[in-house]
C-alpha cells in the first residue's frame, strides 16, 4: 500500500467566512509523487503538471489536485463529503500503485474540447436563459465541464444532438 494515511484539515474561505462551501488539504503521510502519471492515466485528469507533479481532476464543480505530498478540494458541502472524496482517492490511488506494471503512465491532461466548436453550435444570442451573461462565457463553462448542452434553452434539436455527440469525446468525472 502506497497512501497509507493523511491528516485532514478543513479550511473556509478567510475572504468570506460565512461562505458554504468549505475546501479541504490532506497532508499525506507517505510521497505518492510516484504513481501521479498511473493515477493520471487511469482516472483521466484534466491537467498534469510535470515540475512538481501534480494532477488535476475537475468533478461536479469540484477541482481535485493531487500532488505528492497532499491533495486539495474545494468547493465541497461539508466534511463528510470530504471523506468520501478523500478515501475513494486512496482507494484509487493504491490500486493505481497496485496495478502500474500494467498501466502505461500519462504525463499529459486529457483531451480537451475546443471553446470555438462549443460556440459554432450555439444560438449566439446572448439571451442569458442559462443564467450566464453570454454565450461565449456559457461555451467557456461547457468546455470545462461545469455545464452541458441540457442546459441552454433554446438550443434546437439537431445542434443539442451534435453538441452532445461532441461533448460524449471528453471526459470531464473521474
Ligand atoms: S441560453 Fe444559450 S443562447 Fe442563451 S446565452 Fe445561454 S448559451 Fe447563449
Amino acid at each position: 500500500m502506497l497512501l497509507k494515511s493523511y491528516s485532514k484539515e478543513i479550511l473556509r474561505p478567510e475572504c468570506n467566512p460565512g461562505f458554504e462551501s468549505v475546501h479541504c488539504i490532506a497532508h499525506l503521510e507517505q510521497d505518492i509523487s510516484a504513481v501521479l502519471p498511473y493515477l493520471n492515466a487511469v482516472l483521466g485528469g484534466f491537467e498534469y503538471l510535470k515540475d512538481p507533479p501534480a494532477v488535476i481532476f475537475r468533478s461536479q464543480g469540484k477541482l481535485i489536485t493531487v500532488h505528492g505530498d497532499k491533495i486539495a478540494i474545494n468547493a465541497l458541502r461539508d466534511e463528510d463529503e470530504a471523506d468520501k472524496i478523500l478515501e475513494w482517492l486512496q482507494r484509487e490511488i493504491n490500486e493505481a500503485w497496485e496495478n502500474r506494471e500494467d498501466i502505461e503512465p500519462s504525463y499529459e491532461g486529457a483531451p480537451k474540447p475546443k471553446l470555438i466548436e462549443i460556440l459554432k453550435l450555439l444560438p449566439k444570442t446572448n439571451c442569458k436563459e442559462c443564467g450566464e451573461p453570454t454565450c461565449m462565457v456559457f461555451a467557456a463553462r461547457m468546455a470545462e465541464g461545469a455545464k452541458g448542452p441540457k442546459d441552454c434553452p433554446p438550443l434546437g434539436v439537431e445542434n443539442k444532438r451534435r453538441l452532445e455527440e461532441y461533448m460524449s469525446q471528453f471526459k470531464f468525472d473521474p
